[in-house]
């Protein structure tokens, strides 16, 4: 097995994949190392994204990757009242994210990358005080692996930027611990997702219903670190399922973490750079971090497959793809961060009362921007900000 490369990616999920595949578009000679044994599982997530998203990342979607198509929003006050929003014409799509990222993956190898599953990494190499590679295990075998760059994409859990001395650890109150359920036999509207709201639902959070079918959903929530070790989310989830879908099929049962805050202050050091959910690159405000881990994917790989070509990747080399992502992604998230500061602070009161204001406006005008603009008016500043983040829905 050859052991040296130009550049090594952790971690095979989407932003793993997407930059491992424009690094080796760009000329670099890449391995994609990643712990599980299949790329793809298990799935922790609820596999939403917006098919104008989609399109603008891929510029191509292959019907096999959609179990469902999304063409309604509901959104459910404390007190129950049911808000329908207007979608403005735009689809959304819930994956089939083992697909999906089986085919991330396919499309990276198809570019040249070598991919290994059940390589674990442990460990990042040093020489001279430079990066020099990454220690892995892989079928109780411990390899080393040579390159001139890392980058890692080992996600939400990732060790990789810790070792490699940059801080990113995260408040409590910033991460949000998810559990979810993918359930069957279940009587849902397939085209409308749900979404929760209240405290005795999900605290700092939202519980979610994402189609998969006509009879099948990803019924899962999130709960605020700053709440999670009161109840846990997974007993949160079963009183949510026990209410809502009483005699549902669980198919699976999944745990995972969504770091909900502004991107990493540092995520490039010399020989290193982060992308996905290690570099915190999600949302904010909806958590999503499939499409936002694939952009800066794409970002850093190209800009490492330039650094390679010029031989400099020296953290100022690399700081394009800082730039590059701030410019795309990272500024809406500082400004949906903002938002969502505020956002968490509202009562249950509060939210009912913006339910029922937000039922007056007729469902035409009733756009996410005008729920904000009526759950905002106390801070006009933050009416701004969300026009910024949430213009043209
Ligand atoms: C319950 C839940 C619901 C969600 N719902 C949505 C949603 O509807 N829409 C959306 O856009 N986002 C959603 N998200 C967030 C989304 O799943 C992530 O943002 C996205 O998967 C990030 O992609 P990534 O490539 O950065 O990381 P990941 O997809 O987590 O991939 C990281 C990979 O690195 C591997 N790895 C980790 N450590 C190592 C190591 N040491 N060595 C080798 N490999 C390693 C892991 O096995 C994994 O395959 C949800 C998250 C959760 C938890």
């Amino acid at each position: 097995m050859n052991t040296a490369y130009d550049i090594i990616v952790v971690g095979g999920g989407p932003a793993g994949s997407m930059a491992a595949l424009e690094a080796a578009k760009g000329g670099a000679s890449v391995i994609m190392l990643e712990k599980d044994r299949e790329i793809g599982v298990p799935v922790r997530c609820a596999e939403g994204v917006s098919q104008a998203g989609l399109k603008l990342v891929m510029g191509f979607v292959k019907p096999g990757w959609i179990s469902q198509k999304i063409t309604k929003a509901q959104l459910i006050a404390p007190d129950g009242t049911a808000v329908d929003v207007g979608t403005a014409g735009q689809v959304g799509y819930i994956l089939h994210r083992k697909l999906f990222d089986y085919d991330l993956a396919s499309m990276a190898g198809e570019a040249g990358v070598n991919i290994l599953t059940r390589a674990y990494v442990y460990d990042i190499i040093r020489e001279s005080g430079n990066i020099a590679g990454v220690r892995a295990e892989h079928l109780d075998r411990k390899i080393e692996f040579r390159s001139r760059l890392v980058i890692g994409a080992d996600g939400v859990e990732s060790r990789l930027g810790r070792r490699a001395g940059l801080k990113t650890r995260t408040k409590p109150k910033d991460m949000d611990t998810c559990a979810q359920m993918t359930l069957a036999d279940i009587d849902i509207d397939p085209e409308t997702i749900v979404i929760y709201f209240g405290n005795q639902v999900a605290p700092g959070g939202y519980a979610w219903v994402f189609p998969k079918g006509p009879r099948m959903a990803n019924v899962g929530l999130g709960v605020s670190g700053k709440y999670s070790a009161e109840m846990k989310p997974i007993a949160y989830l079963h009183q949510f399922v026990d209410k809502h879908f009483p005699g549902a099929k669980i198919l699976t049962l999944v745990a995972g973490g969504v770091p909900c805050v502004d991107t990493l202050k540092h995520i490039v050091a010399d020989g290193l750079m982060l992308v996905g959910d290690a570099a915190h690159q999600v949302n904010p405000m909806t958590g999503g971090g499939i499409l936002n881990g694939m952009i800066a994917g794409k970002i850093a790989g190209r800009v490492a497959a330039d650094a390679i070509r010029k031989g400099d990747v020296s953290e100022k080399q690399l700081s394009p793809y800082v730039k590059e992502w701030h410019k795309t992604e990272g500024k809406n998230n500082e400004r949906s961060y903002r938002i969502q500061q505020v956002v968490n602070k509202f009562s249950d009161k509060d939210l009912n009362k913006i339910a029922q204001t937000v039922n007056g406006i007729p469902l035409k005008n009733r756009s996410i921007m005008q729920i904000f603009k009526t759950a905002l008016l106390k801070h006009p500043k933050l009416i701004l900000e969300a026009a910024k983040v949430y213009g043209g829905v």
